[in-house]
């Protein structure tokens, strides 16, 4: 195990530099971005993508631009220094950590907005939420310039968009997705899963197996789609959910809704809120052989 402590960079010059470094040596450098207070699904990242580039730098940024007024941008966990110790457990090159200042400086007016596939799913009751991230994300791969840069597939609709987004804007970095990682019990890892309490936690546990029913009845052609989703909304709220924000079944390429059959792989995916905490959740559904 590598204990040699990770370098931390806070400046995008500096960083721009020390990637341009790494290039100019022939090596490929690949990024992971977040928000910090690390878990397991961000360490398996940092692991995929170190099978594909040379260097990996890791960013911590807790992005105020993608946080609702009520939402919890304030409470998000900060724990810089415990990141810093999983970091060098994983031989993570460099972490990037801006303050706010250096990725918003005063008199900051741009913003980065993707179209129709920001629509519906997250966000629906996080308006503007998307637009934050994919201001951030093209600052971040801009200030740094990775060949790679890995999103999580907790985060399906954010890997969908930021994915068209490189390919838009032709930022030259290729988008790729890292496999959801899920706690011993089922349940995704979040970072936000420490504010639930250990009854709110039990009744989180119904998403994984929730979503794992629709797969069987949906792949199995048991029930109508529609009816397995309603079946499924009920359900949740009836374990003790306090709202269910949506529950879809959506096309793995596009997003594009699925009303009545699975022709093309496709994805369930949910958001509900227990107590205060919102979670997100999705499996994938196959398509039926032809
Ligand atoms: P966050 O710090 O929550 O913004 O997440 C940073 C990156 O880690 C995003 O690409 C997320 O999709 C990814 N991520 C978060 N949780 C998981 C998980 N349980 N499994 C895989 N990736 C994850």
């Amino acid at each position: 195990m590598n204990t040699v402590p990770v370098e931390i960079i806070r400046l995008k010059k500096d960083l721009r530099a020390r990637v341009k470094t790494w290039h100019m040596k022939g090596l490929t450098v690949g990024m992971v971005p977040t928000m910090g207070a690390l878990h397991h699904g961000h360490l398996s990242l940092v692991r995929e993508i170190q099978k594909y580039v040379d260097k990996v730098v890791v960013s911590i940024f807790v992005n105020p631009k993608q946080f609702g007024p009520n939402e919890d941008f304030d409470k998000y966990p900060r724990q810089e220094a415990e990141d810093v110790k999983k970091l060098a457990e994983v031989d993570v090159d460099l972490l990037y950590a801006p303050h706010q200042e250096e990725m918003y400086p005063g008199g900051f007016l741009t913003n980065v907005s993707v179209t129709k596939i920001t629509e519906g799913l997250c966000a629906a009751k996080r308006p503007g939420h998307f637009d934050g991230v994919t201001t951030v994300v093209t600052k971040l791969l801009l200030q740094c310039l990775p060949d790679v840069a890995l999103f999580g597939e907790k985060d399906f609709q954010q890997y969908t968009v930021l994915k068209q987004l490189t390919r838009d804007l032709d930022i030259p970095t290729e988008v790729m997705c890292g496999k959801l990682i899920r706690d011993p019990d089922g349940l995704a890892t979040s970072s936000r899963n420490i504010y639930l309490s250990p009854d709110e936690r039990r009744i989180a546990l119904e998403i994984p197996k929730t979503l794992k029913r629709v797969v069987r009845e949906v792949e199995e052609s048991r029930l109508p789609l529609q009816q397995s989703l309603d079946n499924a909304i009920q359900h949740l709220l009836d374990s003790g959910f306090r709202e269910v924000q949506y529950l879809e079944i959506r096309q793995s390429d596009d997003l594009a809704p699925v009303r009545e059959k699975i022709t093309v792989p496709s994805r369930v995916l949910v958001a509900a809120v227990v107590g205060t905490t919102r979670l997100i959740d999705n499996m994938p559904i196959k398509a039926p052989v032809a």
